[in-house]
């Protein structure tokens, strides 16, 4: 049985105090939570004092982004050893970081590697923009990204796979449940016969755009959908922890016990 996650991706955003008192009110709001896998991705500067504040919680530390090399000149880059001396899972090929800095399927795929070397447990994302959903590219985008990233990638167990249509994205305008599922059960079953069907029930698949507490269950509800990847609704604690309780509960979850 795949456990639930919900990862919060808080962006660029935050100040050292508000990110301590962010990560404190979300340790506090947790209740037992058994079954529910429940990550915060901070900032690179903010990782330290958020890995202070969660000490001794469920709660798992992640980061937004790597580099695929250690020790080199690499000048304001963030390497895989050191940070996994930090966190234990990672965001990779967010389509901010594909649109705003260029990455490429190619680039991705090193870092989804270099991660997986170093121990880290990536969030590869991938989805579709509203052109390629209207042109009927969806699924020929997301099979062109899976390719790229998990290229020489010996088994994608460890892998969670975030569909986050761009559209979607910071727009209030999620998908639908169905429209999600449809995409999850797609990467699923891509995995299945790029590896095999056993390994790929055992992925984490996180849908991720515009989600609330009020739509969460919609996603949860689904089959092939296991959390969700959440940007601006985790930097407010009621409602990332609002989400956390929706998709425990349509999950089967126990939640608060
Ligand atoms: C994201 O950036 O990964 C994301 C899903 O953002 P939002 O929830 O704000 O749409």
């Amino acid at each position: 049985m795949r456990p639930l996650l919900i990862a919060g991706n808080w962006k660029c955003h935050l100040r050292h105090a508000s990110a301590r008192r962010l990560a404190e009110e979300v340790r506090q709001g947790l209740p037992q939570i058994d079954g529910i896998l429940v990550a915060l991705c901070p900032a690179f500067v903010h990782i330290p004092p958020v890995k202070e504040v969660i000490k001794g919680s469920p709660i798992i530390l992640g980061a937004q982004d790597l580099h695929w090399q250690d020790d080199v000149a690499a000048t304001g880059e963030v390497g895989p050893s050191m940070l996994a001396e930090w966190v234990e899972v990672v965001i990779i090929g967010h389509s901010e970081r594909r649109r705003l800095f260029g990455e490429s399927d190619e680039v991705v795929n090193r870092k989804v590697k270099a991660a997986l070397q170093a121990g880290m447990r990536p969030i590869l994302c991938i989805g579709e923009t509203l052109e390629e959903r209207q042109r009927g590219d969806t699924f020929i985008v997301l099979a062109r990204q899976l390719e790229g990233a998990l290229a020489q990638v010996d088994s994608p167990e460890g892998i969670v796979i975030a569909y986050e249509p761009v559209w979607a994205i910071g727009t209030h305008m999620a998908a639908t449940g169905p429209q999600a599922q449809e995409v999850a059960l797609f990467i699923r079953s891509w995995i299945g016969k790029k590896w095999d069907p056993q390994c790929a029930d055992s992925v984490i698949i996180l849908y991720g755009g515009s989600v609330t507490p009020q739509n969460m269950a919609e996603f949860a509800t689904q089959p092939d959908i296991d959390g969700a990847l959440v940007g601006g609704a985790s930097l407010d604690s009621r409602s990332f922890l609002g989400i956390i309780a929706e998709a425990a509960r349509a999950k089967g979850k126990p939640w608060g016990s």
